[in-house]
């Protein structure tokens, strides 16, 4: 679409949203009268900055607060995980699953059809990720769907391997960490990546990861990796295109802003702060404003790929930013560094004491010893990132079938 049309239809469907929460959900009618609003209507996207931002913790362990619509309409229920503090609920109506998830359709993004196997190795338990992708390949695609979940109790993960092997996946949506996972175990379980399991595609969601560590694992599994950014709360916010230079902002369901954290004001494109999100049409819970916490900006559609949706760039999560010497770190910029050396694992640890970075990190494939692999990591992120840093070389780091933790802040 040129981008004219599609700005056109996000202040259409914005103000189609204001005027849903205005009439259905007390606690965002309260706000927007209390910003000054008589109305629910703005007139231009960048008038969208008068409208109040909604905070996580305003949020945090309600089921009711954002509800627009009587709780006999709820088809589902979303809960964040809860990492953070109590959980994020989030309640879709069958609508928000069956036709805002699945429409429109990207084309240019998904190319998956009912040729394809995907494997979902995401949680299903409550969450969306797992779910979310289960409705959105089987509908909206016609792909057959292996829900292997992520280590459950009907799917550990020699099963879920074996699976792969015997139903031929050529999709895998998973996290970076399980699928590093995956692909470690398929060793001890004798199943050749690449022969035995013929991915074409990979996309990751759920956790964020540097660019080396996506290559790795390219490598690894012999296939394409993209990388999906989404929530619980908000659904699917950015998808890659085969390009790999950011994320195409899935401009038919969010409208995406990025504010300066402390003052609040909108910041133009090419400019890092809070990424914000306002769910374009959702019924069951929309999201106005919502401040997600995750770090990134916004680049004008120039992408090669010939898609004119927006490009964002993700930076990580507010509160796992690494202050060092004064600056703020995104750990997937150390985790890259770190990942350029080929002898260290996939599996590491950043921890923050009193200003000083140390790495935990797991040698891998290599003939040096501890000491020298020590001595060699400190030494690459001293040229790197002009940092010192202490390193211990781990052989225990912990697996994880939740969300991989790396940073200890
Ligand atoms: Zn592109």
């Amino acid at each position: 679409m040129p981008r004219q049309r599609i700005e056109d239809y996000q202040l259409k469907a914005i103000n189609a949203t204001l005027s849903h929460v205005w009439n259905n959900n007390e606690y965002y009618r309260s706000k927007l009268e209390g910003a000054g609003f008589t109305e629910p209507k703005i007139e231009s996207l960048e008038q969208l900055a008068s409208v109040p931002l909604l905070k996580k913790d305003v949020i945090r362990g309600d089921k009711q607060k954002l509800l627009c619509v009587d709780p006999k309409e709820i088809g589902q229920v979303h809960l964040t995980s809860g990492t953070s503090g109590k959980p994020i609920y989030t309640a879709y109506t069958l609508a928000d699953q069956y036709v805002y998830d699945l429409l429109p359709k990207y084309l240019e993004i998904f190319k998956e059809t009912d040729a394809d196997v995907a494997a979902i190795a995401l949680p299903y338990e409550f969450a969306l990720p797992g779910l979310g992708f289960q409705r959105l390949f089987q509908f909206a695609f016609g792909t057959a769907v292996l829900s292997l979940g992520k280590g459950g109790y009907m799917a550990p993960v020699d099963k879920s391997l074996e699976l792969m092997k015997e139903y031929q996946a050529t999709v895998l949506a998973t996290t970076p960490s399980y699928a590093a996972l995956l692909v470690e175990e398929s060793e001890k379980y004798g199943i050749k990546i690449g022969e035995d399991i013929r991915l074409k595609k990979i996309l990751l969601t759920g956790e964020g990861c540097s660019s080396t560590f996506r290559d790795r694992l390219e490598k690894w599994w012999g296939c394409e990796v993209s990388f999906f950014y989404g929530s619980t709360e908000c659904g699917v916010v950015g998808v890659e295109c085969s390009k790999h230079k950011g994320y195409h902002v899935m401009e038919g369901h969010v409208k995406v802003e990025i504010i300066d954290t402390v003052s609040e004001k909108p910041l133009p494109y090419g400019q890092t702060g809070e990424i914000i999100v306002t769910t374009l049409l959702r019924e069951g819970m929309p999201m106005v404003r919502y401040r997600t916490g995750d770090i990134g900006y916004l680049q004008k559609a120039r992408c090669v790929c010939g898609i004119t949706m927006d490009v964002l760039h993700l930076r990580g999560r507010m509160e796992n930013m690494l202050r060092l010497n004064g600056e703020d770190y995104s750990p997937f910029l150390l985790e890259h560094f770190l990942m350029e050396i080929p002898d260290v694992g996939m599996w590491y640890h950043f921890k923050l004491n009193q200003g000083v970075l140390k790495i935990e990190a797991e040698p891998f494939r290599t003939k040096l010893s501890d000491e020298q692999l020590a001595e060699k990591i400190r030494k690459h992120m001293a040229d790197r990132l002009s940092i010192d840093c202490q390193v211990e070389i781990r052989h225990d780091i912990p697996r994880t079938f939740g969300k991989a933790t790396r940073v200890f802040n």
